[in-house]
């Protein structure tokens, strides 16, 4: 007889989980839902071909399983929507030129506005498949596996980008850390992952009907952790990020911030025009985030234009 697989226990350390629903717990220490789901065998995870991120998971699993459009057709969607909404929030933040790396780039979409930005720019991808998709449809650079296994130099990047991956690594802590010694001094962190919200409890989202809902029911092998406001400051602080800024989401269930080891400044449009102007593919660039905030970015060019005239 083969011994039960242990139950995950909360990133945090805490050893005393609440249940909440019947795919989650929750650590009342940090304010995180862990997730019942089995312990993976890490060899199982890891493989290229039949782990969970493989191509598979980016094809018939978005369709069938989470009802979205598969990696062909995101690798179009996704420009104009939440990559052009991620990159004009870059930019207040850092100014290329700049070096970027995200985890889990998916199409590598992001990573391609990013370069005509003027960032430099690298992504991590789990399957051989998706990271050749993505070198060939946006001439992009992806490393195949995980961020430990590539070697990267301490101190080598500006930013690292986690949209909608920290919920899914089976340790954050360690992961998060060894991405801290990439980062510069003055480096940053930018996340994107889905918002528990400490309030609420399980009956009043299944009452609500709440989209956060979506990240939980049938989705506790992928969402290991669902992290709060109060836990995502926690795991950052403990990692000597101790300024976590939270800004708008794209999506409601979400929570979208940075993390940096001491406040930001906060760059106007006109030093980000400055900066994107300098390059043809810069100006590209501004011509898409003016037609995405249209009304934010009118009064700038008025004011641009007026201060030009003799
Ligand atoms: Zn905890």
């Amino acid at each position: 007889m083969t011994n039960p697989t242990p139950e995950r226990s909360c990133w945090c350390g805490y050893q005393t989980l609440f249940p909440y629903s019947d795919d989650y717990r929750v650590c009342k220490a940090c304010g995180t839902l862990v997730s019942r789901a089995p312990v993976a065998n890490t060899a199982d995870q890891a493989s290229h071909e039949t782990g969970l991120y493989s191509h598979d998971y980016w094809h018939r699993r978005q369709r069938e399983h989470h009802g979205l459009p598969d990696i062909e057709a995101r690798a179009r969607l996704d420009l104009p929507e939440r990559c052009t909404y991620w990159l004009q929030h870059l930019l207040q933040a850092k100014l290329p030129p700049a070096r970027v790396l995200e985890l889990g780039c998916a199409h590598g979409g992001y990573l391609s506005l990013l370069g005509w930005a003027g960032f430099s720019s690298i992504g991590t991808e789990m399957s051989p498949q998706v990271v050749e998709f993505a070198r060939k449809t946006f001439c992009v650079d992806v490393r195949l596996g995980t961020v430990e296994a590539q070697g990267f130099k301490t101190e080598s990047f500006d930013v690292i980008v986690l949209n909608d991956v920290l919920e899914h690594l089976e340790e954050p802590l360690s992961t998060i850390q060894h991405c801290a010694s990439l980062l510069k001094p003055d480096g940053l962190f930018v996340v994107q992952t889905p918002e528990y919200k400490e309030h609420l409890t399980y009956t009043d989202l299944s009452a609500a009907q709440d989209l956060f809902l979506r990240h939980m029911v049938n989705n506790n092998e992928e969402h290991l952790y669902l992290f709060s406001r109060r836990s995502v400051g926690e795991l950052f602080r403990r990692l000597g990020f101790a300024s976590v800024a939270f800004g708008n989401p794209v999506y409601s269930y979400d929570m979208f911030f940075t993390a940096s080891r001491t406040p930001l400044r906060q760059n106007s449009p006109e030093a980000i025009w400055n900066s994107l102007s300098k390059r043809p593919e810069g100006r590209l660039i501004q011509a898409l985030l003016d037609k995405a905030y249209e009304s934010n970015d009118r009064w700038w060019a008025i004011q641009r234009f007026q201060k030009d005239r003799p």
